[in-house]
């Protein structure tokens, strides 16, 4: 057993990779991930991050860590502007990293590190790697069709479709088709300027590295992979969904609540309604009361994601109307967090009202759940209208009104339109699975990716 772990040592000597992931819940999954896919191909693998947000080493016993302070305040790191937050990771982590990394690169003789795969969003890295003459590659954790849509805001602005106005949302876009303007990947809390050059600076560094990374498959994307790869001029790898190779739950940030399994085990076959929107999402009192309303009008069987802090005004449950909770009594089960995607592949859940986040999309149609899709910013919304209009695997829930929700529910729980959806939406599991096996399209395009980094060694 010694000599064989010696040996895999051995074997992995000279093939070092750095990761450095985003510090948010979304992105940290997948690079996770993907350390784990590249190490089960023999290369050893540094994770480095910040100490905001870190993941627990102490689950990765096979990876080294390395720690970096990000220099943010309390109130910065809780700031509800996402790009704000981004932009100022990308400000403050620039020189811890580049320390860190110059240390670690001086240590060259005792083990060479062949390249840096960072998050798109760690647009800052660019530099510092050309300074320090490493290789660098990104890792983009969203769909390809939401990040070529991401690229082209200037020509959206161009054509006038941008900045939106009310007059317009139902717009077709269509140079996007079947965008609407109400689709593109803006968020509301931020000026329209801060996020044009937030997606400058993620477009320029991605074009300038040696390669990108997609957690995503060709069955899924590929018009928008095959333009990305035309437009970017890099070598592209879409060797997605990440977390059929390897699960999520140990990246956790929150503690995921297994009463979720077990209240799960009780409930009929494909009866509930599982509801989560992310780690970043968050809606206002009436939403949060709409939303009660409606799941508790469709009398269907619910498990509810409701984070700490995700209300404004409450931090958890306060605002939930006096005996709503024991009026429903087993019907209901609401959590802080919970291990989704164990809950996804639960027999008992039969349909995901999600914020479109790209993980919970990919995880939903790998389980073959059919979704209601409640989008709240940037790529959510893509995906979310592609997950109604292209892949017809969901339905978009088109008002956050107890009444819409309780006829979109039951649509999708108890009529024919619900059927069709998860027929699609099983069929679309079924060529996710395949492409990970021998031949498929991710396995290949993974044989190329080793190929790929290896080329670096000369
Ligand atoms: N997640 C989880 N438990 C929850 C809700 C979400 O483990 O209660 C995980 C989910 O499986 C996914 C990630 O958190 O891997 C959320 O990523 P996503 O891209 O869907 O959304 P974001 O949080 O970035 O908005």
């Amino acid at each position: 057993m010694e000599n064989q772990s010696i040996n895999q040592m051995e074997q992995r000597k000279g093939r070092r990779l750095l990761l450095f992931p985003l510090p948010l819940q979304g992105h940290i999954n997948p690079t996770i991930q993907l350390g784990n896919i590249l190490h089960s191909k023999g290369f050893s693998i540094t994770i480095i991050t910040t100490n905001f947000n870190s993941p627990n080493p102490s689950n990765y016993p096979h990876f080294d860590f390395h720690f970096i302070n990000e220099n943010l305040s309390e109130d910065e790191k809780s700031q509800p502007n996402i790009v704000a937050l981004v932009q100022l990771i990308n400000s403050r982590c620039a020189q811890p990293f580049r320390d860190c990394l110059a240390e670690l690169l001086s240590n060259v003789l005792e083990e060479p590190i062949l390249c840096l795969i960072s998050d798109v969003g760690c647009y800052f890295t660019r530099a510092v790697a050309d300074e320090l003459k490493l290789t660098r590659m990104v890792l983009r954790t969203s769909g390809a069709t939401a990040f070529f849509s991401f690229s082209a805001l200037h020509l959206l602005c161009e054509k006038g479709y941008l900045p939106i106005q009310d007059s317009q949302l139902e717009k077709p876009v269509a140079e996007f088709a079947p965008l609407r303007v109400k689709d593109l990947p803006l968020i509301d809390s931020c000026a329209p300027e801060e996020l044009y050059e937030l997606v400058d600076d993620m477009v320029n560094a991605t074009k300038a590295s040696s390669g990108l990374i997609w957690n995503t498959f060709e069955e899924l994307e590929q018009p928008a992979l095959a333009t990305m790869g035309q437009d970017f001029g890099i070598p592209n790898f879409p060797i997605g969904p990440f977390h059929k190779r390897f699960p999520a739950s140990l990246s956790s940030l929150l503690s995921q609540d297994q009463s979720c399994i077990s209240w799960l085990d009780k409930q009929k076959f494909r009866s509930v309604v599982y509801v989560s929107f992310g780690s970043i999402a968050a809606v206002n009192e009436t939403e949060f009361l709409e939303i009660a309303w409606g799941l508790a009008n469709s009398k269907q069987p619910f498990l509810w994601v409701v984070r700490a802090g995700s209300t404004s005004k409450s931090d958890w449950l306060e605002t939930m109307p006096k005996g709503f909770l024991e009026a429903l009594g087993e019907r209901g089960h609401i959590v802080k967090w919970a291990p989704q995607q164990e809950v996804l592949s639960h027999p008992a859940v039969g349909a995901f009202w999600t914020h479109n986040g790209w993980n919970s999309t990919l995880e939903s149609i790998c389980e073959g759940v059919p979704m209601i899709c409640m989008p709240f910013f940037t790529d959510q919304r893509v995906n979310a209208r592609y997950v109604a209009e292209v892949w017809g695997v969901g339905v978009q829930l088109e008002k956050r009104e107890r009444e819409v929700i309780e006829r979109t529910i039951k649509g999708i729980m108890m009529e024919k339109e619900g059927e069709k959806l998860r027929g699609r939406v099983l069929d679309i599991k079924e060529k996710a699975t395949r492409c990970l096996c021998q031949g498929g399209s991710s396995y290949q395009s993974l044989d190329s990716l080793v190929s790929h980094i290896l080329s670096f060694q000369s």
